[in-house]
């Protein structure tokens, strides 16, 4: 489905992943929680992703920083809100910086530390998730369950920062109950976050976001409790490999 354009009809791909979300949300008892999507655009260039944008998309993932560099202009033009969805090292922040409104993938306090540093000097604000793995798989990004809330709280300590939430990559399986019970596992953490920042143990109070589920798995993302599932291929298109 082409419009005349030549680009694919992505408002109607975002209404088809919409009536996804709620058709999960009723299923599994969430109506009305509303789940966000962030199209993740890695390999498409300028032009496919701000068509997205204009068809109705608000918020754009990057992982790579180099395609964040060269896209950067064109998606804040089109009205994007844009996030970095792939591990970031630390001698890439500054683009991050540059471009970003959040980068999800937080996962150790030195990247927390140099993101901080360069807000500072650019005079700007940024909200952060962190990444918790919570599959525990070895090759995985993302800071362990067990040590993600003292990360969070370290991080929401440091100047322009500020911890909105989590963000995990589910078990890539079939297994409905193990990817499922991985989501569970950070919806419990983000619950904990915000009950003892509640009774001010930590300093937690906007960590609320839930970012998980992809195109495959959106579903079990969402009645886990996801607010912003992230979908590449359901909108895009297949990914050259
Ligand atoms: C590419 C990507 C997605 C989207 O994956 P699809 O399977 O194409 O929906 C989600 N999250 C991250 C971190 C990604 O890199």
């Amino acid at each position: 489905m082409t419009d005349n354009n030549g680009m694919p009809d992505y408002a109607a791909r975002l209404a088809h992943v919409k009536a996804r979300i709620h058709a999960a949300e009723a299923w599994s008892g969430r109506l009305g929680s509303g789940a966000r999507v962030l199209v993740a655009t890695k390999t498409a260039d300028a032009d496919a992703a701000a068509a997205a944008v204009r068809a109705g998309v608000r918020i754009v993932g990057e992982s790579r920083m180099q395609e964040l560099e060269e896209k950067g202009e064109a998606l804040k033009g089109a009205g994007a809100q844009i996030h970095v969805i792939g591990q970031l090292q630390r001698n890439k922040a500054a683009i991050a910086v540059r471009w970003a409104d959040c980068v999800q993938t937080v996962d150790s306090l030195s990247l927390a530390e140099r993101l901080s540093r360069l807000c500072v000097q650019a005079e700007r604000d940024l909200d952060v998730m962190i990444q918790v793995n919570v599959s525990a798989e070895p090759t995985k990004a993302g800071v362990a369950p067990d040590e993600a809330l003292a990360l969070a709280s370290a991080v929401q300590d440091l100047p322009a920062l500020t911890v909105i939430g989590f963000m995990t990559i589910g078990l890539n399986s079939s297994d409905e109950s193990a990817v499922r019970a991985g989501y569970a596992r950070l919806t419990a953490l983000r619950d904990e976050a915000l009950v003892r920042s509640e009774r001010g143990e930590l300093p937690l109070r906007a960590a609320w976001e839930l970012s998980m589920g992809m195109s495959s798995d959106l579903e079990w993302a969402v009645a886990e409790g996801a607010t912003m599932v992230r979908v590449g291929t359901a909108i895009m298109g297949d990914r050259p490999r």
